[in-house]
């Protein structure tokens, strides 16, 4: 099948866009079809000119019989990842790889040491890092005067933006947002993406209202104790500090974590300072004309489950006696368990953001949690969160059920799966239920989103800025309350006292 063909025949190749999988297929299928050696090819990339004024690979002769053998899955993937990297050559290395499996080498790619697996291995790796650090750190920024309109700003190293975009259009499918790089730039308007010509830095707004907020939390789950300055330098490397807002906080809190450390050790273990009267509780009032504020007094002497023992006080609703809304959590954590007040500590704020942004006034709202009692595993100085077990939420349940009895709130808000299950009981789905109405037996309204501490738990800022969005819209949809559908959900199980 291999004609050889004289070395000093040169013909050229063009790739337009030079970081496409097509384009590069077409053009080699072309030269493979002549049998054209790769040493006699000049690839060139978009509208780039043939140096050595090589005539285009179409006019070399082609054979009758000619034919492109099938490729192993395997090297189209790591064509599709390396076209997207910068290097001149990497256009002629994977022509040179595809010539070597169409002639009989099949299984080349399963040798790492080959030179041109290394080095096709090693630009792919580049890109697919690159392609991660895009994820991470675009951060998208509110255009002003424009409602869910967002740019932002990045400086890739290679050709990755039209790799990446799908990944942000999934992520991000409700708000319209556009992505300017110095190379080429992407819009989605909630639809389709388009791709355009390069942007300018300047172009993208520089900050908006949520950067304080970021930066806030940064600062508070920022641990002096666990820094790492290599490796974080390695993670989120200086260049792409410019376009984080938390990045303006790093070099100090940098300079300070050795005082900060230091000021941990000297410090003497936080010794709970018990609230929790001695007298045990004489019973739990499920109903009736006790008022809420008894109600408060009975249930910080509850003894009903072993989470009382090891917390600090409980930790019960807060909120007008009539609210029209009641928003239910899993449990207090530590901050709530130290303060005495649901909601106050890193997921709290992240809900209060949310209420702004949504006008919703937090001080009409009752918040609660379906748990009342810190539950909590102690590692040294540090208590460590864990999820209340069914046994606990079971028997917290009087107390749930004599807050609503006495609120009467027209519509509950549950976030999690734990508050959800309390109110819709065990067969509730939260991923398959989430984000819609259920009318339970007494007429009373429920709905369930994620739990706010969810979103800050995700592992980045794309991800934590996405199931933010999926939190306030659900949020949103609490306010649109009159809009509610009729009909009837899954029935409120029983209330009665545990
Ligand atoms: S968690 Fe609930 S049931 Fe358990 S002791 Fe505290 S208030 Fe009582």
């Amino acid at each position: 099948m291999h004609r050889p063909q004289p070395d000093a025949q040169r013909w050229s190749l063009r790739v337009d866009p030079p970081w496409s999988l097509e384009a590069w297929r077409e053009a080699a299928r072309e030269a493979l079809l002549r049998d054209v050696a790769p040493a006699q090819l000049d690839w060139l990339e978009g509208g780039e000119a043939s140096l050595l004024d090589a005539p285009g690979v179409q006019q070399a002769p082609r054979p009758a019989d000619a034919s492109v053998p099938s490729v192993p899955r395997d090297f189209l993937e790591l064509a599709a990842t390396c076209l997207c990297h910068r290097e001149p050559q990497r256009l002629a290395l994977l022509y040179r790889l595809l010539w070597r499996i169409a002639h009989g080498e099949r299984s080349v790619l399963s040798n790492p040491a080959d030179a041109d697996v290394l080095r096709a291995t090693a630009l792919a790796h580049a890109v697919r890092r690159d392609t991660h650090k895009m994820k991470a750190f675009v951060r998208f920024r509110e255009v002003p005067g424009q409602a869910d309109a967002f740019i932002a700003w990045f400086e890739p190293d290679h050709n990755i933006v039209e790799r990446v975009a799908p990944f942000f259009a999934r992520r991000f499918t409700g708000m319209r947002w556009a992505i300017l790089t110095p190379g080429c730039s992407v819009h989605w308007d909630g639809q389709a993406l388009a791709f355009g010509p390069g942007g300018r830095r300047e172009d993208a707004p520089a900050e908006d209202a949520r950067e304080s907020l970021w930066q806030t939390y940064y600062a508070n789950i920022f641990n002096p104790a666990r820094l790492n300055t290599r490796m974080m330098l390695q993670e989120m490397p200086a260049r792409y500090w410019r376009n984080l807002p938390e990045a303006q906080l790093l070099p100090g809190l940098v300079r300070d974590a050795a005082d900060r450390v230091q000021e941990m050790h000297d410090r003497p273990a936080q010794a709970p300072q018990r609230k929790i009267p001695q007298r045990p509780a004489a019973g739990v009032v499920e109903d009736g004309p006790g008022s809420l504020e008894a109600l408060r007094r009975q249930a910080a002497g509850c003894r009903q489950c072993p989470l009382w023992e090891p917390a600090t006080q409980v930790v019960f609703g807060q909120g007008p006696a009539n609210a029209r809304v009641m928003v239910m959590g899993e449990q207090p954590g530590d901050t709530e368990d130290l303060c005495g007040r649901p909601f106050a500590g890193p997921a709290g704020q992240l809900l209060d953001r949310a209420l702004a942004e949504l006008g919703i006034d937090r001080a009409t709202l009752y918040l609660t949690n379906a748990v009342k009692h810190f539950h909590h595993e102690r590692r040294g100085k540090v208590r460590l969160h864990k999820r209340p077990e069914s046994r606990h939420v079971h028997a917290c349940r009087p107390w749930l059920v004599g807050e609503i009895a006495r609120v009467r709130p027209p519509v509950i808000v549950c976030l999690g799966a734990t508050a959800a299950t309390a109110l819709f009981g065990s067969g509730f789905n939260l991923l398959r239920d989430r984000g819609r109405w259920h009318v339970l037996e007494d007429g009373t309204r429920g709905y369930a989103t994620v739990h706010p501490a969810w979103v800050l738990r995700q592992k980045d800022e794309t991800r934590r800025e996405e199931a933010y969005r999926l939190f306030r819209d659900d949020l949103r949809q609490v306010l649109a309350a009159d809009s509610v559908p009729a009909g009837h959900g899954p029935a409120l199980p029983p209330i009665s006292g545990g």
